[in-house]
């Protein structure tokens, strides 16, 4: 099951929210959608899943064009919205059944829904109602309704948002789980979010696509900008002096001591400060290479 987005451009009143963004999802993919809060996340899922309509552009999911036949993929995909609109007053497994309704389920209903509660670890919760779940139960429960119909594609708005660690885990172990068999498109603002359980990720930033990479490629991005070295010397060290050190383009002074050299060059230039250290007669304490994570590259690619 495939998913594209060409070119749609999305406005309120004079702002852009969505710039002519286009990208591309295959089937089994599981796609992070990556960027800061009002980046334009939500407005691109409200539009793949046809809650709002877009200004511009097309968006086709196995074949079939949104603007043709919403209705038929509404049946394709699960979307688990941001703010989840839960009724708390009904039973997990009554407000499972009334969501079913609105699809026209085959086959033994009673037992889909026991298989889906079963997935979703909501078994044992499936008697109690909605309010009186915790935030991570009350998202399996959401994950359970996109879930109902057997989507082939699962959009996923912020699905850990709100979520403590230990459930953050857990909702993330439960996607990777559903995810082998389906085509999944997630949004987070969480960079460590992607690492854990997507092979792509495509990066938003005011409405406009920055970065569209397989996550080994942007973790390979992050080994290519600048190289930084850390620092710590015995004793107080000029900035004038560690200047000439060859390669060095930048230094963050931390304190006297302490200093990051960054090189945009992708040389080790480990052997250099430590020559100059000898050189200078500099008792080197620390000296050692700054990996950037990911969220280092994303600051870059989103300046
Ligand atoms: P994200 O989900 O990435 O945080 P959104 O898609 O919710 O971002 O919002 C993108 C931009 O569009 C933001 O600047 C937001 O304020 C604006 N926006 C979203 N929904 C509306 C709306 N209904 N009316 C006006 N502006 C909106
Ligand atoms: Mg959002």
């Amino acid at each position: 099951m495939s998913l594209s987005a060409k070119n749609i451009t999305k406005k309120y009143g004079t702002q852009k929210a969505l710039d002519s963004v286009s990208f591309e999802i295959k089937t089994g993919e599981i796609v992070g959608f990556l960027g800061p809060n009002g980046a334009g996340k939500s407005t691109m899922m409200k539009i793949i899943t046809g809650y709002i309509s877009q200004n511009s552009g097309d968006v086709v999911v196995n074949g079939i064009n949104t603007k043709d036949n919403i209705k038929s993929i509404k049946k394709q995909i699960g979307y688990l919205p941001e703010h989840n609109p839960l009724y708390l007053d009904m039973y997990v497994k009554e407000y499972l059944n009334f969501i079913s309704k609105t699809y026209q389920i085959k086959g033994n209903l009673n037992k889909k829904l026991d298989d889906i509660l079963n997935l979703t670890g909501l078994s044992i919760e499936k008697h109690k109602k909605i309010g009186s779940l915790s935030k991570g139960y009350r998202q399996r429960t959401g994950l359970a309704a996109a879930l109902i119909h057997n989507p082939e594609v699962l959009i996923l708005d912020e699905p850990t948002t709100g979520l403590d660690p230990n459930q953050i885990v857990e909702i993330r172990d439960l996607i990777s789980t559903i995810g082998k068999e389906k085509t999944v498109m997630l949004s987070t603002h969480i960079m460590q979010e992607v690492e854990a359980i997507c092979n792509r990720v495509i990066i938003i930033d005011k409405g406009k696509i920055i970065a569209n990479n397989s996550v080994s490629k942007i973790q390979e991005l992050s080994l290519q900008t600048k190289n930084a070295v850390v620092v710590e010397f015995a004793n107080n060290v000029e900035v004038n002096l560690l200047k000439t050190i060859t390669g060095i383009e930048n230094i963050v002074e931390i304190d006297k001591r302490n200093f990051i050299l960054e090189t945009s060059k992708n040389d080790d230039i480990r052997a250099q400060i430590f020559n100059f250290s000898v050189k200078n007669n500099l008792t080197l304490l620390s000296l050692y290479k700054k990996e950037k994570s990911m969220e280092d590259v994303f600051r870059e690619l989103t300046k």
